[in-house]
């Protein structure tokens, strides 16, 4: 059997819509399925709610809610901003301080910025090294005017778990609401809000193979009152979320989170295993770091950062896999992963990380199959790289480079040394060794053609300007070719 490819395996960015669920959405679209506005009192109108609120028992059901908790969105995005900024402003008089973590979504971290622009107080608490959040933690960080605490329930990045239980049970008891961000966690690790004491719970469907533009923020019924909306409308959803009622996509939602509830204790053990003997062919290929190790994590998430290559360029040739990145790709100044940093990896292993997200499609020849590429790309740029050291090239034909020189240097972006083979005062041949991102590495290889025959009072074929447009380097990265420059401004200096 021959696998198609790419493989799928970032399930924690978004998952298919199951077969299932897509067959129960088309039958609430076209004139003879239930298509009717659940706000109408006609017979199209009593199909349509009674559809949305099967669904919504659907949805309790899969974390122990009752019905009438759960407020549909469109997503963990809005469900987040309804809790945060809904509770935020609800409770204003009691308190302005709020509790969060520097890990959390951006879905998160966006809204509570918004709130400090408007005069809230908000403390960002960073997690021990293996992202876990303490109740301790927590417990000497909240003030007496804290009224809400705001943590998720699985890291999106890691899949670190956090103990929602006891940090619930520590909210409750100094009477600050909590809210969740369980898109991670929802239909992946079991919930019971009979018993967890969580206030605000978000979640999505796209996460557990329902449709993107749905999602739900369980309101406990006895803090409802510490909920305002944030729109305004016609009144649906009890007010905290009015719009007519996506009949399809609430519908795909409560199937989805049916099946993914009948799934859970089956898929959980199995997509340990597949993670596990994934992180075992990894760790086989050496200074490979676990993410969140030592902490409990989702089964499905595996996040590891490798030594000794640069992230950029570790993405750039897997493209047989679809996985995610700490890596700051596409972009010229963003960082690296902020969540690896908050967990204190350094910016290099940060963006050396890979997130592999598993889920209910993934089988044991696709893990094969990513083990198998990541470790041949990691093997070749820790080959090509100056770290490697001289002994590989220098056996070639016995030879003895003349002239070198190199620039950067371990723990930096861009590692890169040139050495040349030099009869009088042309080069003869060139050969080049290298760390960094994709276009530094084409370009420094393009660069050892053009310096054969070269002498050595024109030595440098151009500037880094020529070189990124011979070579389609785009105008924001240019700042990266300056070490190629400097590397060969080395060989200079050392020509005897
Ligand atoms: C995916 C995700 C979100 C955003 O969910 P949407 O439904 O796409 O808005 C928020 N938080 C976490 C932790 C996520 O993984």
């Amino acid at each position: 059997m021959s696998t198609a490819l790419p493989v799928y395996l970032d399930y924690a960015a978004t998952t298919p819509v199951d077969a299932r669920v897509a067959a129960v959405m088309a039958e609430c679209l076209t004139p003879a399925g239930d298509f009717g506005n659940a706000s109408s009192s006609h017979a199209f109108g009593r199909a349509a709610a009674a559809r949305i609120e099967r669904a919504r028992a659907q949805v309790a059901a899969l974390i122990g809610a009752a019905p009438h908790e759960i407020v549909f969105t469109s997503g963990a995005t809005e469900s987040n901003n309804l809790a945060i900024l809904g509770a935020a402003r609800a409770n204003a008089d009691r308190g302005r301080h709020l509790l969060s973590a520097r890990t959390e979504h951006k879905a998160v971290l966006d809204p509570l910025k918004h709130l400090e622009k408007a005069g809230f107080d908000v403390t960002y608490l960073t997690p021990a090294r293996n992202g876990v959040v303490t109740p301790a933690a927590v417990a000497a960080a909240l003030r007496p005017d804290t009224q809400l605490v705001s943590l998720m329930g699985v890291n999106n990045e890691t899949g670190v778990l956090q103990d929602l239980a006891g940090l619930g049970a520590l909210c409750r008891e100094r009477g600050v609401a909590f809210h969740s961000d369980c898109a991670q966690a929802a239909g992946k690790v079991a919930l019971d809000m009979a018993v967890l004491p969580v206030d605000f719970l978000s979640f999505t469907a796209h996460k557990l193979y329902g449709p993107k533009g749905i999602g739900a923020l369980y309101v406990r019924a006895s803090a409802r009152g510490l909920l305002e909306p944030v729109t305004f409308g016609g009144g649906q959803e009890q007010g905290l979320r009015p719009g007519t009622l996506a009949t399809h996509q609430i519908a795909g939602f409560g199937a989805a989170c049916e099946l993914a509830g009948a799934a859970l204790p089956a898929e959980s053990s199995r997509l340990t295993q597949l993670r596990e003997a994934l992180w075992e062919r990894l760790r086989a290929l050496g200074e490979v770091h676990l993410n969140g190790a030592g902490a409990p994590r989702v089964p499905g998430i595996l996040n590891v950062s490798f030594g000794g290559v640069e992230g950029e360029s570790l993405v750039a040739g897997l493209a047989e896999l679809a996985v995610s990145t700490g890596a700051a790709c596409n972009s010229a100044s963003a960082e690296a992963s902020y969540v690896l940093r908050a967990l204190g990896r350094d910016a290099l292993l940060a963006a050396s990380s890979l997130r592999f997200g598993l889920g209910r499609f993934t089988e044991a020849e696709h893990i094969e199959l990513a083990a198998a590429a990541v470790a041949r790309e990691v093997r070749r740029l820790r080959g090509m790289s100056p770290a490697a050291g001289l002994a590989a090239g220098a056996a070639e034909a016995g030879e003895t480079a003349t002239v070198s020189g190199e620039a950067g240097g371990p723990g930096k972006e861009t590692w890169v040394r040139f050495r040349l083979f030099t009869e009088g005062d042309t080069v003869k041949d060139a050969r080049v060794q290298a760390f960094g991102c994709p276009h530094t590495l084409d370009v420094a290889g393009w660069l050892c053609q053009q310096l054969r025959g070269r002498s050595r009072t024109a030595l440098l074929p151009g500037a880094p300007r020529d070189w990124a447009l011979a070579r389609s380097v785009p105008a924001e990265k240019l700042g990266r070719l300056l070490v190629i420059e400097d590397a060969l401004r080395a060989c200079l200096l050392h020509w005897p």
